[in-house]
């Protein structure tokens, strides 16, 4: 599902973020990256969700050379293959759950009454079913970052990549979060977390530990 092959990501102002790294995840894995702050994991997240292209070596999601496509067609790639979610949960704050998770879906062109119909299902998939009509404010961050998990999944995403998702969560809130990843995982969902935790790192099936950019 992802491979990287020798790559290099070295940032303007001369920091190398990423050296050499190999990476190759199956479909269906649940793996934890964990490392210092600083050793690369973000980068390593960006590269594999197309946000960016690496200085050199090369990347592959689902079958797709990154550097063989265009800016749009990584767009298309991105928005039908990849889910993401974030240490802030980057909800838009007048807009309720379901106009939330359904805004997730307008690049990947489905039509409205369909966005709605998906937006509703996967805020019921994540245990939000009688949330749907709340505004952010109106959530507990526990119950926020799983409106940003149903968007991240509306679009069923072959791939969900997560950087720091517990990072604003309390430790009860966060398991939950963990645990519905896990759920998104046993449906099929390929899963890549960032965590600072160990306790939830070491759950997962896989550990991809990093230091200094790159995979030890
Ligand atoms: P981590 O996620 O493990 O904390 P990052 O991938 O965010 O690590 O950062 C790795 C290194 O790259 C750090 O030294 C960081 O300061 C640097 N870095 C990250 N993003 C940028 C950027 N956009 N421009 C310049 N340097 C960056």
């Amino acid at each position: 599902m992802i491979e990287l092959a020798g790559v290099t990501k070295a940032y303007p102002g001369g920091v190398t973020a990423l050296r050499d790294v190999d990476l190759t995840v199956e479909a269906g894995e649940l793996i934890a990256i964990v490392g210092p702050s600083g050793s690369g994991k973000s980068t390593m997240l960006h590269l594999i969700g197309t946000l960016d292209r690496p200085s050199a070596g090369t990347v592959r999601i689902d079958g797709h050379d990154v550097a063989a496509l265009s800016d749009r067609q990584l767009s298309a790639l991105r928005a039908r293959r990849i889910g993401f979610v974030f240490q802030q949960f980057h909800l838009a704050p007048g807009r309720d759950a379901v106009a939330n998770v359904a805004d997730g879906l307008l690049y990947a062109g489905v039509p409205k009454k369909e966005r709605a119909r998906r937006a509703e299902a996967a805020l019921v998939k994540v245990g939000l079913g009688d949330r749907l009509g709340h505004l952010p404010h109106q959530l507990s961050g526990g119950e926020r970052q799983r409106v940003a998990v149903a968007r991240a999944v509306a679009g069923d995403p072959a791939v969900l990549l997560a950087d720091e998702p517990t990072g604003n969560l309390d430790s009860v809130a966060g398991h939950g979060v963990v645990e519905l990843l896990r759920e998104l995982n046993a449906t099929g969902t390929t899963v890549l977390v960032i965590t600072h935790d160990h306790e939830i790192a070491g759950g997962l099936p896989r550990q991809v530990p990093m230091l200094d950019g790159q995979v030890v």
